[in-house]
């Protein structure tokens, strides 16, 4: 508590009493421990694929390589951490336009097979090189109301998860049905499953339950914030049932009367 005082004088200039404000900081200092947190993780976050490139971009430059293979591994590693800038990058552009007051969300009704269709596209590719079963089981010709590139969103960053995190020859499915009043969405996987002291923590920006693992699969521990805001500037809900070595199940409840 943050206390601010003034004496208060009357005419002859003679102390009559005091105001005194009793401000309450924490909420401001827990914002404010929350911000230099995230600045501090993304520093670090930043720090570790600049570091490996310029120190590979050196050897190179020095010419202390010369056998074709490792040179050309250096490069990919290049390439590759260039790459995990770049979604970085991309998803903390992601987070900080869905956290400005002004955003607003587009609302439009769509067809939410297409979106499926186009998410599809882009991951199946993954799943199929780990012989992953892909199940789409959404009712045929189903409208939603919402914002189309915020759910495409939604649905990309929770498959992409499923797919990482469910080893070879599992399965994946993606469930959506519309009620009166909420399109239930639910992606579920057969893979490693989140452990119950995680789960609350598993929507924090950079949280992740195995940090190797996640930068192996080129996690940037943002998808999930990512998945929350998105939901909650929908209105709607999202929750996790999962299983240690079982799998988990993403349920987002959005609501159908969204203005
Ligand atoms: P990341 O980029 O690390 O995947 P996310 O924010 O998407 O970041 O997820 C945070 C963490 O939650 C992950 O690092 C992983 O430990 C855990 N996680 C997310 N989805 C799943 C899933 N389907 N199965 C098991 N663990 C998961």
């Amino acid at each position: 508590i943050q206390i601010i005082g003034a004496p208060i004088f009357n005419e002859k200039k003679m102390l009559k009493g005091a105001v005194l404000v009793f401000y309450d900081i924490t909420e401001l200092k827990k914002l404010e421990l929350t911000r230099k947190d995230f600045v501090a993780n993304v520093s670090h976050e930043l720090k570790t694929p600049i570091t490996s490139i310029k120190g590979f971009a050196e050897t190179l430059l020095d010419n202390k390589e010369n056998n074709p293979e490792v040179v050309e591994k250096f490069h990919q590693i290049i390439y590759d951490e260039s790459d995990r800038l770049q979604i970085l990058i991309q998803d903390l552009l992601t987070l900080s336009k869905l956290e400005k007051d002004e955003f607003e969300l587009q609302v439009t009704d769509f067809h939410i097979g297409k979106v499926i269709e186009e998410v599809i596209a882009v991951i199946h590719q993954q799943a199929e090189q780990k012989g992953l079963n892909l199940t789409v089981d959404v009712e045929k010709d189903i409208k939603v109301k919402a914002d189309r590139e915020q759910m495409k969103q939604v649905l990309f960053n929770l498959l992409a998860n499923a797919v990482s995190y469910t080893p070879g020859k599992g399965e994946i499915t993606l469930m959506i049905e519309k009620t009166d009043s909420n399109m239930h969405i639910a992606v579920s996987d057969s893979g490693i499953g989140i452990g119950e002291e995680a789960i609350p923590r598993l929507f924090e920006r950079f949280y992740r339950v195995d940090k190797a693992r996640s930068r192996n699969t080129g996690g940037t521990g943002l998808g999930l914030a990512i998945v929350k805001h998105i939901v909650e500037v929908h209105e709607g809900k999202i929750k996790v049932d999962s299983e240690l070595d079982k799998g988990s199940t993403f349920h987002v409840y959005i609501p159908t009367n969204l203005g």
